[in-house]
């Protein structure tokens, strides 16, 4: 069984669907793995590394795809890499269903068997391929450094000969995954960190990080899974009329607030931001799935009234090595899960492999999937 990886073509991704080491574990495995030349240099991994891991180069990504039984991969494949993909063809992706439908029903029409990593479903025996979670950890880790680079202040106290310096604070929205990442790496700085989320379950979990939890008067949202249900826009008003008081005192804003599938929440409203003290800072990591924060610019870093707005797309690729370490883990471990003996053996009885599989036999045979197109058409 032949797996392959190519170069990613989507723009500024660095990241790579495979690493020397998780090649090693397919060959152990008795999978013949290749790589577009050139496909982990953006993650600081030559060709040299993984030949050593037993993997063949190949030159162009066209007969790499044409050839392979299953190609792994961090962005959606682009058109032109779908027709590429044989009949029968496994692909190992990030899909993003809910705005890449041309892909999802090419891939269909392909005759290529998809599964999407954010389809994956989050119960424990798949924690090992969840790459939401490993990416949306990078993501909070980096999101506080970014915001530490930015600021004109420090984040620990400082007891200095000239003075005594207050630390700084930073203020988490949203305490699932990237947000509790992004709490521990403040409060590691030395930061005062207070955290807020719609889901109360997570209370404990922001105090043990050494942090505040802010309690609002508001009832819990918390939905299906262990994720927050989709609030109203009444809801959504008090919550911000309850939590600009939180944002203007901090001189770091750190939103990370979603909801599977929808538009993030407006969390964060352009007049709290001009209430902040000038040159405090806000990284909005959901900038990419709407924002939280009412002025964010995908992709740009503004500045309102002397206070930074950073909109920063796909901030796990700006880490690419341990991203793509984690990334390609989990990659290979649903891609080990889906193959017996050398070959791929579908198991649709199997809840991880019917939760992640999007297309098969051309056809879409995800439910969430189909949802997730119909709510974005
Ligand atoms: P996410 O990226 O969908 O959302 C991030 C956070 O935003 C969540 O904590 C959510 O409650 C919060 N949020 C939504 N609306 C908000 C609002 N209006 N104001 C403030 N916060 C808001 O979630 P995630 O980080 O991917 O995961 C969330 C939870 O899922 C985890 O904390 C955990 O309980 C569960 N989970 C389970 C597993 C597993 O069992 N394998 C793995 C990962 C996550």
């Amino acid at each position: 069984m032949k797996v392959a990886t190519p170069r990613e073509t989507a723009d500024a991704e660095r990241r790579v669907a495979l690493v020397p080491d998780t090649a090693t574990k397919l060959v152990a495995a008795g999978l013949q793995v290749s790589l577009q030349a050139g496909a982990g240099e953006a993650a600081y991994l030559t060709d040299a590394m993984y030949e050593k891991a037993g993997v063949a180069i190949v030159a162009d990504a066209a007969s790499l795809l044409r050839d392979a039984d299953a190609v792994l991969k961090v962005q959606p494949p682009n058109l032109a890499e779908v027709h590429l993909l044989q009949k029968g063809a496994v692909l190992i992706s990030f899909l993003q269903p809910a705005t890449q439908g041309d892909i999802v029903r090419a891939l269909a029409v392909q005759g290529v068997t998809a599964f999407s990593l954010e389809l994956v479903p989050r119960i424990s025996r798949a924690q090992s391929m969840d790459a939401l979670s490993s990416q949306a950890s990078a993501a909070g880790y980096k999101a506080v450094l970014m915001a530490a680079e930015r600021l004109g202040k420090f984040f620990p106290m400082m007891m200095t000969a000239a003075g005594t310096v207050a630390p700084a604070r930073v203020l988490v929205m949203g305490a699932g995954v990237a947000g509790l990442q992004a709490i521990a790496t403040a409060r590691r700085l030395g930061a005062v960190v207070s955290a807020y989320d719609v889901r109360p379950a997570v209370k404990e979990e922001v105090k043990s990080l050494g942090a505040t939890f802010v309690e609002l008067p508001l009832e819990s949202q918390e939905g299906e899974g262990g994720y927050a249900r989709e609030q109203s826009e009444e809801f959504l008003r008090k919550q911000r009329e309850l939590i600009g008081e939180h944002v203007v005192k901090s001189d770091v804003v750190i939103t990370t607030a979603a909801i599977p599938g929808r538009r993030a929440p407006l969390l964060v409203t352009g007049e709290m931001v001009k209430g902040m003290k000038p040159g405090s800072v806000v990284v909005d990591l959901a900038a990419e799935s709407g924002g939280n924060v009412e002025l964010t610019k995908p992709g740009q870093e503004i500045d309102v009234d002397g206070v930074l707005i950073m909109g920063t797309r796909n901030v796990p690729s700006t880490m690419p090595l341990h991203a793509s370490q984690l990334y390609a883990r989990n990659v290979a471990n649903l891609l080990l899960h889906l193959v017996k003996d050398g070959a791929i053996n579908l198991d649709f009885q199997d809840e991880i492999t019917k939760g992640a599989c999007v297309t098969h036999a051309g056809e879409i045979v995800s439910e969430r999937a189909k949802q997730l197109l119909a709510a974005a058409s």
